[in-house]
Parts: structure tokens; sequence; C-alpha cells
């Protein structure tokens, strides 16, 4: 069961956006940290990559897209449980549910 649904979407800031929801609270997200949240398969396998210990030689090298800072590039309704969130980078395959966005903003003080 979906407790609250976004009602809107404002990009707040170059890397930010924020989503209203149907009880009236605002919620700020952060690109990145969307990014690094990504629920996808492909980024959860990196996170349990990242935990195990890292080999000498192992060091990463960003790519220009990865150097630059991270937008949101679209944001695709799902159904009316989730939206499907693509982002500047061009990774495109992270579903981010209602619930998880609920869990992952965080609150704006407007006054
Ligand atoms: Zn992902």
């Amino acid at each position: 069961m979906i407790a609250y649904q976004p009602t809107a979407i404002d990009r707040s800031a170059a890397n930010a956006l924020d989503i209203t929801w149907s009880d009236g609270l605002r919620l700020r997200y952060d690109a990145a940290k969307l990014r690094s949240a990504c629920p996808c398969a492909t980024c959860r396998e990196k996170k349990s990559a990242s935990d195990k210990p890292k080999k000498p030689m192992s060091l990463p090298v960003l790519s220009l897209a990865e150097a630059q800072p991270l937008g949101v590039s679209s944001m695709q309704p799902i159904g009316n449980y989730a939206y499907n969130i693509v982002f500047s980078d061009g990774h495109d395959s992270g579903i981010f549910t209602f619930e998880f966005l609920r869990e992952l903003g965080s609150p704006q003080n407007n006054d």
C-alpha cells in the first residue's frame, strides 16, 4: 500500500530536486545522493564489491562524465508506485519506489 504520492517535482538547483508529497511534506534530493543510493542490480553489485578488500592496482579512474557535477536528467513514472530516474552520467536503470524516496529525502525548512 502506498501511503504518500508525489504531487510536485521541482528542480531546485542544478544538482538537486525537491519533491512535494501528498501530505504536504517537501523533501530535497541531492542528485549525487540519489545516484549513490541507486537500488538497481548493477549499483548493488558495485557496492558489495567495494566492501571487499581492494587489490593494490585497483586505482579508480574517473571518466569525464563522472568528473562532472551529477544531475538528474529525467524522472519517468513507473505505474503509480515508483520513478525511473535517469542521471546526467547516463545511468538509467534505477527504479526508486515512493517509499524509498520518502526515506532518502532531506526535510526543507522554509520558515
Ligand atoms: Zn544503478
